[in-house]
């Protein structure tokens, strides 16, 4: 009689590493079946964007790979979710479906169902945490009720006890009999017909897996330079990992481990401080997938409800401008066209051009949350939420909104000789550092040596700072009036 299989069904979790549904299935005993189901409608209004699709396809191709390395395989299926799991039961009588959980509302609705639809037909159907450092649900003020300030929530994650050790990957899977039929990769058709990827693809290693290089290099060389050069877009002084962890290449109790080990080693480690302020960008993470989880509405309305009436503007060829990086602040067009070309940005840049398409512009923030989604590799509901909900001053723990990013200040602080700007705004790269975040400022000798026509090869301002600035504050002025 034909063995029941075990069925693993990957979402976020495109690993081996460190991946407990897979340890369970292997545990079983049984023949074990890795799928990917790519059903993008069942993910609602926030379905994949056009650069997660592209490195989604890569991060399927290298988890087949991985498989194949021991003795496995990865099923692919397109369409509804829970006809395709059915399907693959009976084509496998399999009698177990094991899966690591996500915290998307839509996604948790679509979960909920299929469990209770599988658990009907008497499947032995499990969830595991495999995507972060402490569940949503495990982290309560004194009160029972979740937090919505950074600072109190980091300190309760850090009395909580450690994240589990990370479980390594199985060295063998027990194949099935026969394999169910799959897909082919390319037919999900997640690679986008027209090349715009180009610089995706140059901009990171997307056929061999680097994730646990990735964490050796910067434990072994960024950490210890983390704390003064996570601020400066202008060095590499960032980990760069967040697509690694929003696919799930990356487990993040591998990373705080091989963090935290690594303040062990005084002689050699990085300085113990250095580690913490990298721990805590960690748990920012989980503060994000704690709102989430919370606060599902906050993913389109404000956290703060005094913001649900803010009279936003409405200016399309603005949003353009701001999206192509043409709103002739160099800074703001440099981060614009490094995520346009890479898929990422510096997060100290995200936040420059998150408050100048907010503030500068008075431009709706769920507008900025939908560009980050479609062209950010590591566009994550969680993280993007409330990074854009800190940024508008409606969300938890929120920068105030009066508390207004100059563009010019920031980029003089942050990249204090323009490279950064250089680098992405290439037309401005002959301009003297003194002038190359206010290029409109340069005497006309100066802009003509630097081969520099404004409003022809560069961009006139959008907007005059000072004047947007003022008119931002009037108009929060005006909401607070509407709002008591
Ligand atoms: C407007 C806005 C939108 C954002 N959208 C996203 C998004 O869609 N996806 C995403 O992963 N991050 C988002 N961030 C957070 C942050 O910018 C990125 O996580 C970070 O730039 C990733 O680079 P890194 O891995 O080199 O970060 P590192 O500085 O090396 O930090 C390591 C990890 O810590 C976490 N982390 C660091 N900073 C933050 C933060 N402010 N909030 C939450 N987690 C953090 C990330 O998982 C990151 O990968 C956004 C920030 C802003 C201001």
């Amino acid at each position: 009689m034909k063995q029941p299989a075990a069925i693993v069904w990957f979402r976020q979790d495109l690993r081996l590493d460190d991946n407990p549904a897979l340890e369970a299935a292997v545990k079983s005993g049984k023949p074990v079946v890795p799928v990917f189901i790519w059903d993008p409608d069942s993910e609602g209004d926030w379905s994949p964007g056009a650069a997660s699709r592209s490195w989604l396809h890569f991060a399927l191709k290298k988890l087949d790979k991985s498989l194949r390395a021991v003795g496995s395989r990865l099923v692919l299926h397109e369409g509804p979710t829970l006809e395709c799991l059915e399907k693959l039961i009976d084509d496998t009588s399999a009698d177990s479906v094991f899966w690591n959980r996500r915290y998307e509302p839509a996604v948790i609705a679509r979960d909920t169902k299929i469990k209770t639809e599988l658990s009907k037909r008497g499947l032995h159907v499990e969830s595991f945490n495999a995507m972060l450092l402490f569940e949503p649900w495990t982290v309560k003020t004194k009160t029972a009720t979740p937090y919505k300030v950074f600072t109190p929530f980091y300190r309760a994650c850090l009395s909580q006890p450690e994240p589990d050790d990370p479980i390594s990957a199985p060295q063998k899977l027990k194949s099935p009999g026969k394999w169910p039929t799959s897909a082919k990769l390319e037919s999900l058709k997640l690679l986008p017909r027209i090349h715009w990827d180009t610089g995706i693809r140059e901009a990171w290693r997307l056929d061999e897996p680097e994730e646990s290089s990735l964490i050796d290099r910067f434990v072994q060389q960024g950490l210890a330079g983390y704390p003064e050069a996570r601020d400066r877009p202008d060095v590499d002084g960032t980990s760069r990992v967040s697509p690694y962890l929003h696919s799930g290449e990356l487990s993040p109790r591998r990373l705080w481990h091989a963090v935290r080990a690594a303040t062990r080693r005084p002689k050699t480690g990085p300085p113990p401080k250095a580690a913490e302020g990298y721990l805590r960008e960690l748990i920012w993470r989980e503060f994000a997938y704690h709102l989430l989880f919370h606060f599902p509405k906050t993913v389109s309305e404000p956290l703060n409800a005094g913001f649900a009436k803010f009279a936003w503007r409405k200016d399309a060829g603005g949003l353009k401008a701001w999206q192509k990086g043409q709103t002739g602040y160099p800074i703001v067009d440099a981060g614009m066209r490094q995520l346009w070309t890479t898929g990422w940005m510096h997060n100290r840049v995200r936040m420059i051009v998150g408050s100048f398409l907010v503030k500068d512009l008075l431009l709706p923030w769920p507008e900025g949350a939908k560009w980050f989604w479609d062209t950010l590799v590591d566009a994550d509901l969680a993280n993007n939420t409330l990074g854009w909900q800190w940024v508008a001053g409606c969300g938890a723990d929120a920068a105030p909104f009066f508390r207004i990013f100059n563009p010019i200040r920031q980029g003089e602080k942050f990249d204090p000789e323009g490279n950064y700007v250089r680098e992405w705004v290439p037309e401005l790269s002959k301009l003297p550092d003194r002038w190359i975040q206010k290029p409109w400022e340069a005497p006309e000798s100066i802009l003509k040596d630097a081969g520099i026509d404004l409003g022809r090869t560069y961009p006139q301002r959008l907007v005059d700072h000072d004047e947007a600035r003022a008119r931002a504050l009037e108009e929060f002025k005006k909401s607070r009036e509407t709002a008591e």
